[in-house]
């Protein structure tokens, strides 16, 4: 009750809700009250959560901030629905997010654009924008995130709070509508990183449901928090500090490396070359895979549908009409990129690359356990001052598209301010190794 008057207060200004399921949540805390002190209780049991709406949640409307999804209510749960609500935890609502989740600010949206709570003039990153707003605007205790080139790690550091982007194939993709199939997590975002822990230990873990996700045991992330850092070997990729960031990003990033030093970890120069790379390759391979995965929305099979003279118009309207600009970009450059005569040269070309991306952290993996980085070259930017320039928009991205490249984990932790506005220090794991990067950023936090 007390999140749900906070969110009545504060979402005028904020609006990182699409959603706001008040009745369910109630519903849900009731439920968890009257179980509350069994032996077997999950650390979630009746904590409020909210969720980005592009994860399928039964009976609740899933837009993924599209026109084309309007009033969608999924027949079914994503598995990492299942796996909160046996948890116990409780769901506040859906979280705005760009179209698709396809940007870097969350003003793609077709519906609203959400302010960063540290300065509402500012965007609060993207894709994930509602989801790291919500935690920041102390609206919900944690919040799902996705993440296909940054879209967790990113808005977490210009919201100010922690935020994962799992292995892929360590949390189910059932139920998330796909966007870049090869590059999608689900990931945990919240004020702390034992808190990302806790709700990672719920979402981990195989599913039959999804081809994708990994059979691997999973640790008890919580346990992995020693605050120990003595004799980790920690890597810094020069390629990482790129032309253009702003200096007091670099400086709060390079603060936060020596205190992890201070902390007893071994911090070690690393170079990962093809770093250049990552974006051209991710704006080829993450619009191909969209192009496909998009094409299932023709207003036939799902959502609202535009009256046209043949079925053929019907299909041309609906989805002229309802996919906003930023998705019809994409769309575009996907399929030209995947088209007969191209294919060879965009799209197995940056698959190529991609093996050479994945091969730079193998390396350096080899010498040390975990790499640190800056999250996104600058601070929150004004609402509006990327909307018209999309490359700019694009290269918000540049220090997160690696880490999907390669399907690494990403954990970004808050570590102080630039112009009193937030930054994020992010740390880089080797696959399904979580626990060390939580044990990092915890013993950072
Ligand atoms: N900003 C990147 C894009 O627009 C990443 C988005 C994401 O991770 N979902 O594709």
């Amino acid at each position: 009750e007390a999140l749900l008057a906070r969110i009545e207060q504060t979402e005028p200004s904020v609006k990182a809700f699409l959603t706001v399921t008040a009745e369910l949540a109630i519903a849900q805390a009731r439920a968890a009250d009257a179980t509350r002190g069994a032996a077997t209780h999950s650390p979630l049991h009746g904590i409020p959560l909210a969720i980005k709406d592009v994860i399928a949640t039964e009976g609740v409307r899933t837009t993924c901030s599209s026109r084309i999804l309007e009033n969608f209510a999924p027949p079914y749960n994503a598995t990492v629905m299942e796996r909160l609500n046996a948890a116990g935890a409780v769901m506040l609502g859906k979280l705005n997010c760009d179209e698709f989740a396809m940007g870097s600010s969350t003003e793609s949206s077709a519906y609203q654009t959400t302010g960063n709570p540290w300065d509402l003039a500012r965007v609060p990153g993207g894709s994930s924008g509602g989801s790291a707003a919500a935690v920041a605007a102390g609206q919900a205790l944690g919040t799902l995130g996705t993440d296909t080139g940054g879209s967790i790690r990113q808005p977490a550091a210009l919201c100010g709070i922690s935020g994962l982007k799992p292995t892929y194939g360590r949390v189910s993709r059932y139920g998330l509508i796909a966007y870049g199939s090869s590059l999608d997590q689900i990931g945990p975002m919240a004020w702390t990183v034992a808190d990302v822990a806790l709700m990672l230990q719920v979402l981990a873990g195989h599913d039959p449901r999804d081809g994708t996700s990994a059979n691997l045991p999973v640790p008890d992330y919580s346990a992995a928090l020693t605050g120990d850092l003595r004799g980790l070997r920690v890597g810094v990729p020069s390629e990482y500090f790129v032309e253009g960031m702003e200096p007091g990003v670099e400086q709060a990033t390079r603060t936060a490396i020596e205190v992890l030093r201070d902390l007893g970890a071994e911090i070690v120069p690393v170079s990962l070359p093809y770093t250049k790379y990552a974006l051209p390759t991710y704006y080829i391979i993450a619009p191909a895979e969209a192009s496909a995965n998009l094409a299932r929305f023709d207003g036939v099979r799902y959502g609202p549908r535009e009256p046209g003279e043949s079925m053929w118009d019907q299909i041309e309207l609906t989805r002229g009409h309802r996919f906003g600009a930023e998705v019809r970009r994409r769309i575009m450059l996907g399929t030209y990129a995947l088209s007969a005569g191209y294919y060879d040269a965009y799209y197995k070309r940056a698959q190529q690359v991609r093996t050479l991306i994945k091969r730079d952290f193998e390396q350096a993996f080899t010498q040390v356990d975990i790499i640190a980085a800056p999250t996104s070259p600058s601070v929150a930017f004004p609402i509006g001052q990327k909307t018209d320039d999309p490359l700019a928009m694009y290269l918000s991205d540049v220090c997160t598209l690696p880490i999907n490249l390669a399907g690494v984990p990403g954990l970004v932790v808050p570590c102080g301010f630039s112009e009193n506005l937030p930054v994020g220090l992010q740390l880089i794991g080797r696959p399904f190794d979580e626990a060390t990067l939580l044990r990092a950023g915890d013993a950072y936090q």
